[in-house]
């Protein structure tokens, strides 16, 4: 077959998207090939269409066992023959494996870095007609990156083993250092390059100061994705369990998702999430690479991630499919100090430098009022024109300053009261008069300055602190005590006015989030609640029957045969044979009831 009649034929796509042509015919070709893609940009298919019009198999590298199994199980129900070999297999299961690919009758074979540059797979691969390998995920390779793993640095040896064989290398986030280095680690010959824009035109981007815990703020978020699937990443794991038993005590169909919890536990969640069974992992980043739902249409940051590539990585989970989808970030001054902590611990002085002017960046994308997505576009070395109003820097309208010198003043004069030994939270007590045991105890109501800043709630002074955090008129000291930094003095003397946003003081302002409220309609429920049924009965994701995108284009359709079906975006001849059926039983249905 040729390209597009694959394309449309297995795939079910109509056309190609940007770059992927290209690609396909470059690997087909026999060059190197270099592909930066944002997440969901439909990278796999740029290998997977390529290796059915080639006779051999084609050798595909990725971190991680649930990936492998997640392509495999995807490229299976497209009806191509694709397998994974890895540590969690049995010795008959990995037999049978070896035997299909002698057959020939494996078109795509998975497998983690280790084992491929392992000396006796490599003897093995030798007596295999392969076509080409490809490296997913290939930043991993980069000490620049954020994600390195020494077992990528490994594979130099594919071009001293198979000079012959050509390398696909694929990643979503590299900034041009990254991709350079991508380059020179696989021994990339003369490699076409092809660089997405970094812009996901259907993510709207908010960030906003963490007020108190967050949570009010979440809620009023996930209040309009009620029943939607999305993912809560938190920084610990003991916030992931909180937040998720906070988020099911207001109803949310919600799991907690970390490394500490059982393997089948792990399992249970994101088989749940999978499946629609519930709508938000709560998570740390464990719940990471694997992620391949394409209906995810939301992703929320409880604090603020170390690295651009981290947030970048984790907000491109949502709105795979290309349908509309929302981020939001919460943070505050003291995340960027607790993580700039736990950057000291790293040995190399070189990468805890890279480390920190990675967090640096990462907190000035969150401050700045300069469109976000454009911001993502410098980083990533990419031109980003207009985002049209889907980041929350464009849309908000500038906001007023108000003066808070005097509350700055008593704070600062506070913090020195009781000597820099104390916490923010003590701190804020003492302002708000507290007669609290451990305020007693410390004879802190004696100080003149308890009950000066009793006119503040707390959740007012948490802003101010941050404010001056910000401001860089504070510092942590050790044990997370407060601490005066230099400039303090200066607004002591009154030769420095403090301002800050007025929406974040006086008022507690509801925030407004990018997204319109408006329910999904009956129809793109109905054909929901099929996908939902055929997928337990297949024991199938649900996404993976059809996507978002497909249930949206049948509501808006509702075909009434299979050549009216076989127009819909995602369905081709093998997914129909499926499921077509149903869903053309429930389209009619569905035109007759209108
Ligand atoms: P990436 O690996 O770049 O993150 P994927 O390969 O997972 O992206 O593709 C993301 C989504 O886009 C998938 O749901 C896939 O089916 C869809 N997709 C890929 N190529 C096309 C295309 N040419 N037309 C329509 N949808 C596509």
């Amino acid at each position: 077959m040729k390209k597009h009649e694959i394309l449309e034929k297995i795939f079910g796509h109509s056309a190609f998207r940007q770059f992927q042509e290209e690609a396909v015919d470059a690997i087909v070709s026999g060059q190197d090939l270099l592909m930066i893609l944002p997440t969901g940009g439909g990278k796999s298919l740029c290998y997977q269409l390529p290796a059915l019009m080639m006779d051999g198999v084609s050798i595909v590298v990725s971190p991680l066992i649930a990936l492998m199994q997640d392509q495999v199980r995807g490229l299976s129900e497209n009806g191509i023959e694709a397998r994974t070999i890895h540590s969690d297999m049995t010795q008959e299961e990995r037999v049978k494996v070896f035997q299909e690919l002698k057959s020939g009758s494996v078109k795509l074979l998975y497998v983690s870095p280790e084992r491929l540059v392992s000396p006796n797979f490599l003897t093995f691969l030798n007596t295999l007609k392969i076509n080409f390998f490809v490296i997913d995920e290939a930043h991993c390779v980069s000490e620049w990156g954020h994600e390195f793993r020494a077992d990528y640095r490994k594979l130099h040896l594919l071009k001293a083993h198979f000079p012959q064989v050509p390398i696909a290398a694929f990643t979503a986030t590299a900034t041009p250092k990254v991709a350079d280095d991508i380059h020179k680690a696989l021994q990339l010959k003369d490699p076409v390059s092809l660089r997405g824009s970094v812009f996901r035109q259907n993510l709207k981007i908010n960030s906003e100061k963490r007020i108190s815990n967050g949570r009010a703020q979440l809620v009023n978020f996930l209040n309009a994705y009620k029943g939607e699937s999305g993912i809560v990443y938190t920084f610990t794991r003991k916030e992931a369990e909180q937040v998720a038993t906070f988020l099911q005590s207001k109803n949310f169909s919600a799991k907690a998702y970390h490394a500490r919890i059982d393997a089948d536990e792990k399992e249970r969640v994101y088989h749940d999430f999978l499946y629609e069974k519930i709508d938000i992992v709560v998570a740390t980043i464990a719940f990471g690479m694997g992620i391949d739902k394409s209906n995810i249409r939301f992703v929320v940051h409880t604090s603020l991630p170390k690295t651009i590539e981290n947030y970048y990585q984790e907000i491109g989970r949502a709105g795979r499919d290309g349908l509309e989808s929302e981020t939001l970030l919460l943070f505050t001054k003291s995340d960027e100090m607790q993580k700039r902590e736990l950057v000291q611990s790293v040995e190399s002085d070189t990468y805890k430098e890279v480390l920190y002017e990675k967090l640096q960046k990462m907190y000035n994308f969150a401050l700045s009022s300069v469109c976000k997505h454009k911001l993502l576009g410098v980083y990533f070395g990419d031109v980003v024109k207009d985002c049209e109003d889907h980041c929350i820097s464009c849309l908000k309208p500038p906001v007023e300053q108000i003066e808070i010198t005097k509350e700055a003043q008593q704070l600062i004069s506070a913090i020195y009261r009781m000597e820099q030994k104390f916490g923010q939270n003590h701190v804020i007590d003492v302002l708000r008069g507290s007669e609290a045991e451990k305020v007693h105890t410390f004879e802190h109501h004696k100080l003149s300055v308890h009950g000066i800043g009793k006119g503040r709630g707390k959740a007012e002074w948490e802003m101010i602190f941050d404010r001056l955090f910000e401001l860089e008129m504070i510092g942590l000291g050790d044990h997370r005590t407060v601490r005066l930094l230099e400039k303090s003095k200066e607004v002591l003397t009154g030769g420095l006015e403090v301002w800050i946003d007025e929406d974040k003081i006086g008022k507690m302002v509801k925030s407004t989030y990018l997204h319109d409220d408006t329910p999904k309609d009956a129809m793109f429920e109905a054909f929901r609640t099929l996908r939902i049924e055929i997928a337990t009965e297949h024991q199938i994701p649900a996404y993976m029957v059809f996507s978002d995108k497909t249930l949206l284009e049948l509501s808006q359709r509702l075909p009434q045969d299979k050549e009216e079906m076989l127009e819909v975006h995602g369905i081709g001849e093998v997914k129909y044979e499926r499921y077509g059926e149903a869903f053309l039983e429930r389209s009619k249905e569905l035109s007759q009831s209108k």
